[in-house]
């Protein structure tokens, strides 16, 4: 939807397909960081985001309740220093909003596309529910990891299960944090907690191995959370709204366009990255905010010899998943901080704690946890 919007912005024709007929009933993404907060701003919608969600301006790390370090975005130097938290659901509502204002007969949802297929000149689209085929003159799959047109691009990514489980949960917030985003450290596993809208807290912690699903609940994140901070410090699992367990997994493709330039694939479509560092959405965003800048000179070139059409795109492609690396860093180092440790394997955290406040390193720090220059 946000790469619809900047297509229509620029007066470019486009259809969406979603097979999906409504909206997820949980929310997964709730960081907004400082780059998509202004690629939302050139979409039109950074107000409504920023007055619908929580502006966070600084995070904080604890152990045993006592700070160790704190990450100031204001220190990032970013043109918006602050993360908004805001619901991927409430966000998916505003682009809605905002693509249907721009072109209202855009988004058919309850459409599936079945397959991606290529013609001299366009390509095709076969979709489900006996509906014809529809040709366009460039295809971009932000299809999650269904993969159609990943698959139509020949191209399945390299990817890995990470052996870790988390249990995340949105809670009404009694703990008096307000608009600050804390991690606790603990040696049985992280538990990390940021401010929603309307007075709610997102918990996440590290489940222990050999919990199921079927008990992974908010009563367990309640009791994981007293565990690891303090009994004062649970939420009240009657007022939890959401509770789910999820692994996690990387997966990114070698390449996200055909060397025609009529094929591409944005967000999850060409980079899972765990959850764990909440990257993932704001990744797919400033693909589609790139690729929608290019995209009036990029449908100039088409049918141009290969080479004339497809390095542009190539050369984003490499930019963007370079990117998507850079995330998928950020977030395996917050797993590896996060994960069950020894007494030992503790001590060594406390002190990559300790150098990580040191001023130099910890702006260092926001930056990378905030996507600057991303
Ligand atoms: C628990 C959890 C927490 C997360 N927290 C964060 C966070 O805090 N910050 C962050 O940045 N990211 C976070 N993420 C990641 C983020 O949710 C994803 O990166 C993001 O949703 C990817 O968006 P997308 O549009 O690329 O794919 P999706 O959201 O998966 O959307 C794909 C769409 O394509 C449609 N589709 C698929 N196949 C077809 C087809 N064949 N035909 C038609 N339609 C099709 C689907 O119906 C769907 O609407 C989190 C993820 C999880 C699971």
């Amino acid at each position: 939807m946000f790469f619809a919007a900047a297509l229509a912005q620029r007066g470019i024709d486009v259809v969406v397909f979603d097979k999906r007929s409504r909206a997820h009933r949980h929310s997964r993404a709730i960081g907004i960081h400082p780059p998509s907060l202004a690629a939302l701003g050139r979409l039109g919608v950074l107000d409504e985001i920023v007055v619908a969600g929580v502006r966070i301006d600084r995070g904080v790390l604890r152990i045993h309740g006592r700070e160790r370090a704190r990450l100031d975005f204001a220190s990032t130097g970013a043109q918006l220093p602050f993360v908004v938290s805001l619901p991927q659901l409430e966000t998916e509502r505003i682009l809605r909003t905002r693509l249907a204002e721009l072109a209202p007969d855009a988004l058919r949802t309850g459409v599936e596309v079945l397959r991606v297929g290529r013609e001299a000149a366009s390509v095709r689209l076969d979709l489900g529910g006996g509906l014809p085929s529809v040709r366009a003159r460039m295809a971009v799959g932000a299809d999650g990891l269904s993969g159609v047109v990943a698959a139509a691009l020949g191209q399945r990514g390299a990817g890995r299960s990470y052996p870790y489980r988390y249990l995340m949960g949105d809670f009404a917030d009694a703990t008096g944090d307000g608009a600050l985003a804390v991690l606790h450290l603990h040696p049985s596993g992280i538990v990390e907690s940021f401010p929603l809208p309307a007075g709610r807290r997102r918990w996440v912690t590290h489940l222990p191995a050999g919990v199921g699903d079927e008990s992974a609940d908010a009563a367990l994140l309640a009791r994981l959370i007293a565990e690891r901070i303090a009994p004062e410090a649970a939420p009240d699992p009657a007022t939890a709204t959401m509770s789910s367990a999820f692994g996690v997994r990387r997966r990114i493709l070698s390449r996200m366009a055909s060397d025609d330039g009529r094929l591409a694939v944005i967000g999850d479509a060409a980079h899972e990255v765990s959850p764990i560092g909440g990257q993932g959405m704001n990744l797919g965003w400033l693909d589609a905010d790139a690729l929608a800048e290019r995209m009036p000179a990029l449908l100039a070139a088409l049918g141009s010899p290969p080479h004339d059409a497809a390095s542009p795109l190539a050369d984003l492609g490499r930019a963007r998943l370079r990117s998507a690396r850079a995330a998928a860093r950020i977030s395996e180092f917050n797993m590896t901080m996060g994960r069950p440790t020894s007494a030992a394997g503790f001590a060594l955290r406390r002190a990559v704690v300790a150098t990580a406040s040191l001023p130099p390193l910890g702006r260092t720090l926001a930056r990378a946890f905030t996507m600057h220059d991303r």
